[in-house]
């Protein structure tokens, strides 16, 4: 290992040589308390910056083991650090002066969510912490004073305020393990209460704005209804009580504007776990949570909807439907069997954001137009059997249509934010009204086994791009595969993180053989060993990931138009 100052010579024997020298300075240098590898130069002060990480030996961070020994703490506590060295870094960004991204210094930006990043990784060993560097430049040649001055002035300090437990807001740590604790708790015990979602009462539920997802201040909190009412007694936080969502049908109904859309929201946010004061950190829901929408226009391939689509006039096979341009109902009915392979337990849908005719065939419509001459089934003749059969529940928002009140178990209006019970009025009523088709009927077999084969075409490319346009897309090569329909993709880091992994299924799981679930079940099993690390293989240059749920990978495989089987 070099030492600190022979990076110091180093440098000031390029200075103000052509930008490409500062490509000497990769390696690993002793600088007392840690190590500071530079791992990617930059090609010139305009590109990318460069990657750089610290690795700080645990013998001398000190923190405590607890707060790594455990999974779920490990990703809190990564995060919590992650955090701290934000902070201290964005004082010092663009201290140093130059042409380009000269000086900048940036690591992963967390929102609300806490995820497992490659920026930090901690282990008994040691903390590293990956961010970047804009090597400053004169015009385009090296500045080595400036770089000299982030690397020997600003960094050393971020460094000791954040790395090494002496330094830190030690209550603050240990408040977003405890944190961390009882959110894992209350996730671990839903099943075995009959729990698919538990919102604590207090907790804040809507954002500020479309696109801000802080809380929004002075909002009605949170009160569950009396009936609803269950109490967890969470190892930090003692007893907590809030509104226990059971499994199987769930409605939520009420007027317009009074909250309906906002307790969806929250329920399929949380699947993560969020930080101290964002007003959901005691809002859990089941993990494997899929929201599900109509995506007009995306691609479907090979999936079998025939529960829902069978007959379709033109003839085409809905065993194994494929459409390049799927319409709201097709589109829906496939989100649906994928989420169902992909393993998930709980289904959330809002009216808003889905296709009518997925959803609901009224009265009137079914005397008029006769069964045999429609094929769809709608999902409310299956959302029974989806529980009965597969373990499957539902959590769906209706203020429009009444039908549902038949199939729910659990009936919830939502009046001027505040969730009341009316179960018993709502099912009494339903009494009143015959409907068709929605007797207790099984969730009919279908053929669920898929197996992609390679992309040839995908895995002739060179040296394969993969970039991502905001959250919604990521594109490998040409292929660009959108993902503005999967509302619980969270970061962009997780987009990229989904152009990764697929390029990693193509190049090693998909063989025609494996099925989507056994190829995506050998790569989690790499994620879960050496985290989203995982996904960038040796050598390769350092990327910002974040780890993306089984159901999120699901959905960027089945929305890749390269997928052949
Ligand atoms: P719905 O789906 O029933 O039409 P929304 O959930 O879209 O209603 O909520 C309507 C508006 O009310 C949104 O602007 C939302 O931010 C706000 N809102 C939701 N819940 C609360 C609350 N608990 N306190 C204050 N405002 C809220
Ligand atoms: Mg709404």
């Amino acid at each position: 290992m070099k030492t600190s100052s022979e990076l110091q010579s180093k440098l000031r024997s390029i200075d103000h040589r052509g930008y490409p020298a500062y490509k000497e300075l990769r390696g690993e240098y002793e600088f007392g308390g840690y190590v500071l590898s530079i791992d990617h130069v930059q090609g010139d002060p305009f590109a990318a910056p460069s990657r750089v990480s610290v690795h700080v030996p645990m013998v001398k961070a000190g923190f405590p083991k607890e707060y790594f020994s455990e999974k779920h703490k490990r990703i809190t506590f990564q995060d919590h650090l992650t955090r701290l060295f934000a902070r201290q870094i964005k004082g010092g960004s663009f201290q140093a002066k130059g042409s380009g991204k000269s000086g900048l210094l940036a690591v992963s930006r967390c929102g609300q969510e806490v995820l497992e990043r490659t920026a930090c990784r901690a282990d008994e060993k040691q903390i590293i912490v990956r961010f970047e560097v804009g090597f400053p430049a004169n015009g385009r040649s090296v500045n080595a004073g400036e770089l000299e001055k982030i690397l020997f002035g600003i960094l050393p300090d971020c460094v000791r305020k954040s790395l090494y437990y002496a330094n830190i807001d030690r209550k603050a740590l240990a408040g977003a393990v405890a944190l961390c604790e009882d959110q894992q708790y209350i996730r671990e015990h839903l099943s075995e209460r009959g729990l698919c979602a538990f919102i604590a009462d207090g907790s804040v539920l809507p954002r500020q704005s479309g696109v801000s997802d802080k809380p929004l201040a002075g909002a009605v909190p949170f009160a569950s209804p009396e009936s609803l009412r269950v109490t967890f007694s969470l190892p930090n936080r003692g007893a907590v009580s809030g509104m226990g969502i059971r499994e199987g049908v769930t409605l939520f109904v009420g007027g317009g504007y009074h909250g309906k859309s906002t307790v969806l929201q929250a329920i399929q946010d949380g699947v993560y776990n969020h930080i101290g004061g964002d007003g959901r950190e005691l809002v859990i829901t089941q993990e494997s949570a899929v929201k599900l929408r109509a995506e007009d226009g995306r691609s479907i391939a090979n999936v079998d909807i025939t529960p829902f689509i069978r007959h379709l006039p033109n003839k085409k096979d809905t065993a194994h439907f494929y459409t390049e341009d799927a319409s709201g109902s097709t589109s829906q009915a496939a989100g649906l069997m994928e989420a169902v392979e992909s393993g998930s337990l709980l289904l959330l849908m809002d009216e808003d954001t889905s296709a009518t005719n997925f959803m609901i065939r009224d009265r009137l419509m079914q005397e008029v137009v006769k069964s045999e001459e429609e094929p769809i089934t709608p999902f409310i003749e299956r959302v029974n059997g989806l529980y009965d059969q597969k373990g499957v529940s539902t959590i769906l928002v209706a203020g429009s249509s009444g039908s549902y009140f038949h199939v729910a178990d659990t009936v919830i209006q939502m009046k001027e934010y505040v969730p009341l019970d009316i179960t018993a009025q709502a099912k009494a009523a339903a009494e009143q009204f015959s409907v068709f088709g929605t007797a207790r009927t099984a969730f009919p077999a279908y053929d669920g086994k898929r197996c992609p084969k390679p992309d040839r075409q995908l895995l002739s490319e060179e040296r394969l791009k993969i970039k991502t346009f905001g959250k919604d897309e990521v594109s490998l090569a040409k292929n660009t595969v959108v993902l503005r329909g999967v509302e619980q993709l969270k970061d962009e880091e997780q987009t990229r993180a989904l152009g990764y992994a697929l390029k990693v299924l193509e190049e090693r799981q998909f063989n025609g053989v494996r099925t989507i679930a056994q190829a995506v079940d050998a790569l989690e099993a790499e994620l879960e060993r050496e985290g989203p690390e995982a996904l960038l293989g040796r050598g390769g240059v350092l990327v910002s990931l974040a780890r993306p749920r089984r159901q999120e990978l699901f959905a960027c495989i089945n929305r890749y138009r390269g997928l052949v089987f």
